[in-house]
Formats: C-alpha cells, sequence, structure tokens
C-alpha cells in the first residue's frame, strides 16, 4: 500500500541533513504521483526545520515548491496525463466544503488545510515535502505548468510567485502605482518582476545596493539601501504600496512611515518573534497595514499563466542533495540569487 523514495531529512533541528528513504502511498483514485524533477528551497522551510515556528514533526523532510512529471494518475484523476508537467505548492489536501475551499480559498480552509510538509495528512501521517524524488498528491492541488517555463524556474512559482502575486492582485497594484518591494529574496525578487509586469513603478528596498543591477533587470526602477542615514525621513510618504517580505525583524512603525496617506502595506514575511506597532503609525494618513497567506489553487494556475504569458520565471541556483545545509546558510545570509532549487537528479550520484 505504500512505496519508499529517497529524500532530504532532517532528525532533529540541529541536526545535518542526511539521505534518507521516505514512505509515500499508493495512489488513491483522486491522486496524482510525481516524479519531482526540481524543489525550491523557501525561508519557510528554514524557519520550519530549525523548529523556529514551534516544534515540528521529526524526522522530516520539508520542501513546498515543487516541479515535476506525471507518471501515475488514480482512476478518478484522469484529466492529468502522464509525462504532464505539473507543479504543487504548500497545500496538498483541504476539507473541500467550508465557506472558504467552496470560495476557491483552500490556504484558509476553516477546517485547516493540510500542509505539504510537517502537517496531520487526512489519514494521520504527517506530510513529509519536496527535497525527495516522487510525491503523491490529491488532483485538486496540483497545477499544470506551462509551456514556456523551465520546471526549474517554475518551482518557486508554487510558494513565492503566489505569496507575492495574491497580494498584488487583491490590492489591485497596477499602472503607475509607485510600489516598494522590502527584502529582494526568493519572494522579493518575484514580487518585483510581477509587479513591474502589472505596470507598477517598483523600487526595491534592501539592506545594500549589491543586489542594484539584478533588481533593474528584474524591473525595479531604482534600488535604495535602508541603512543609509537618514532613509526613513528621506522618503517618507513616498509610496502607494509595499510589499514586506523580509524575514527578519522590522521596525514596522518607520516603514508604515514611507506610506503615502490611505496607503496599503502588505506582510508576507514571517519572522519568529513578535513586531511591535504604534496604532499611530496606521491611524494618521489612514494606512492599511494587512497580511497575506500564499493563494488558493485556482489562483496559483492562474499565476503560472500569467507568469509564462510575461516570461517571468524565477532565477535560480540549482544545488545538489548534498548541499542543502551550505545552501540554507547562504540564504539566511542573503547571498542567494535569488532562489537555490534542489535538482533531484543529484539523488542518483
Ligand atoms: P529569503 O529568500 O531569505 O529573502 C528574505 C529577504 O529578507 C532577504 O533576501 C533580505 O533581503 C531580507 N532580510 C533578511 N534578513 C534581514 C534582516 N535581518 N534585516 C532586513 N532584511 C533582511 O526568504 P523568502 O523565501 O523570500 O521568504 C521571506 C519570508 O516570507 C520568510 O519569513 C518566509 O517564511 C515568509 N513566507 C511567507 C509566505 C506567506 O504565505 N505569507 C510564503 C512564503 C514565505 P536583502 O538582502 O535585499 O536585504
Ligand atoms: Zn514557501
Amino acid at each position: 500500500m505504500t512505496f519508499r523514495v529517497k529524500a532530504v531529512q532532517k532528525t532533529s533541528p540541529d541536526s545535518p541533513f542526511e539521505i534518507a528513504e521516505i514512505t509515500r502511498r499508493d495512489p488513491r483514485p483522486d491522486d496524482v504521483v510525481i516524479e519531482i524533477k526540481a524543489a525550491g528551497i523557501c525561508h519557510s522551510d528554514i524557519h520550519t526545520i530549525r523548529n523556529e515556528w514551534g516544534e515540528a514533526h521529526f524526522p522530516l523532510t520539508v520542501g513546498h515548491e515543487i516541479a515535476g512529471v506525471v507518471t501515475e494518475v488514480g482512476s478518478e484523476a484522469t484529466d492529468f496525463a502522464i509525462g504532464e508537467r505539473v507543479g504543487v505548492g504548500c497545500m496538498v489536501n483541504s476539507c473541500g466544503e467550508c465557506e472558504q475551499c467552496r470560495n476557491n480559498q483552500e490556504q484558509d480552509c476553516l477546517n485547516g488545510a493540510v500542509g505539504t510538509y510537517n502537517s496531520t495528512d487526512v489519514d494521520g501521517s504527517i506530510t513529509q515535502g519536496g527535497y525527495s524524488q516522487k510525491v503523491v498528491v490529491n488532483k485538486n492541488f496540483v497545477c499544470r505548468i506551462p509551456e514556456g517555463i523551465e520546471l526549474d524556474q517554475a518551482a518557486p512559482l508554487l510558494c513565492a510567485g503566489i505569496t507575492t502575486y495574491a497580494p498584488i492582485d487583491r490590492w489591485g497594484v497596477g499602472e503607475g502605482d509607485t510600489v516598494a518591494v522590502l527584502g529582494l529574496g526568493g519572494l522579493g525578487h518575484m514580487a518585483v518582476q510581477i509587479a513591474a509586469a502589472k505596470g507598477a513603478k517598483v523600487t526595491v528596498l534592501s539592506r545594500s545596493l549589491r543586489k542594484e543591477e539584478q533588481a533593474r533587470e528584474l524591473g525595479a526602477e531604482r534600488t535604495l539601501a535602508t541603512t543609509e542615514e537618514g532613509f526613513f525621513e528621506q522618503h517618507r510618504g513616498e509610496f502607494d504600496f509595499i510589499l514586506n517580505t523580509i524575514s527578519a525583524d522590522i521596525d514596522v512603525d518607520a516603514y508604515l512611515g514611507l506610506l503615502k496617506p490611505h496607503g496599503v502595506m502588505v506582510v508576507v514575511g514571517l519572522p519568529p518573534s513578535q513586531q511591535p506597532l504604534h496604532f499611530g503609525s496606521v491611524v494618521g494618513g489612514a494606512k492599511v497595514l494587512a497580511g497575506s497567506n500564499i493563494g488558493g489553487i485556482q489562483q496559483t494556475q492562474e499565476m503560472l499563466d500569467f507568469c509564462a504569458a510575461h516570461g517571468i520565471g524565477a532565477r535560480i541556483e540549482k544545488v545538489s542533495v548534498h548541499e542543502v545545509d551550505a545552501a540554507y546558510e547562504r540564504v539566511v545570509a542573503g547571498e542567494v540569487q535569488f532562489r537555490c532549487v534542489i535538482d533531484t537528479a543529484s539523488f542518483e550520484n
């Protein structure tokens, strides 16, 4: 009833990654079996497996930016063809019946969506993520990767892409809007491309100017270093919309000061600690401080199609399954340009 595949796992937050065999279920009628070709390394994988968001279930394989090809379909999943290029993001199931699921917002399922890893599945097992050779997923949580995007450049879209596309879409960011993207990492570099494709005037707010040239190539008009003396006074009230992708603590009040009156700041970065806020920072100027959590499956497909139509993909650095520890250090140091993607062919090396 199950089969074994190779995976990259940790047995505790402090142990190094190791190659192990994990169990996948045999496909149910509504399942799709996917041979994983590429798996992006999201900062959420790091927060989770280092117990920064609470105690994870070990041994654990993370990874929720999955791209691959279909190798098997259940009897009720025949709308997917063997050999088809597909992707899986942060969720692998939800109740399908609550108001949120019926509204295509499975990520907010009132009965709790099943995360791709470290989550209790419908059969009680703990889900294991994409740093592995194969995954078995309910067909309703599988997206199609359009022609024109390579699988390794598509993988990061399944989390970083949808997480930035959804708030840009919800808040109607478009032509002529002045947009600031905070942090030029995996999410940030997708936000720049998507907001620029929507016609916004994008500024990257980074800790330094060292990624300035790359930011311009991605579509940003300018890059500003937030660490420069007097930065927050100098750029007060400049932006209609700010998307915060920073994985660490920020001075929320200072960033809200960069918004125009009635401006909107959306938080997607999820540092482990609480972030203090003075109400005065949103009351003055009637500003909006909002959050956003990935996006529904229908919108994930829409985002993939949008990216294909606009020639948008992730800029990636390929890593082997033996290099994941080192890749994590580089992500945390902000050195990656802009997403590490595990090449699963390296399981054979
Ligand atoms: P990432 O690739 O590590 O990028 C984060 C960026 O934040 C870095 O590139 C860096 O930008 C900036 N940064 C890091 N440390 C900083 C510090 N101490 N001070 C100021 N800036 C700092 O991470 P990611 O994969 O894009 O994920 C970003 C965050 O979003 C994580 O917390 C992740 O868990 C969260 N996330 C949320 C959702 C959601 O649905 N809401 C989905 C996915 C991920 P510069 O080098 O340009 O300064
Ligand atoms: Zn993610």
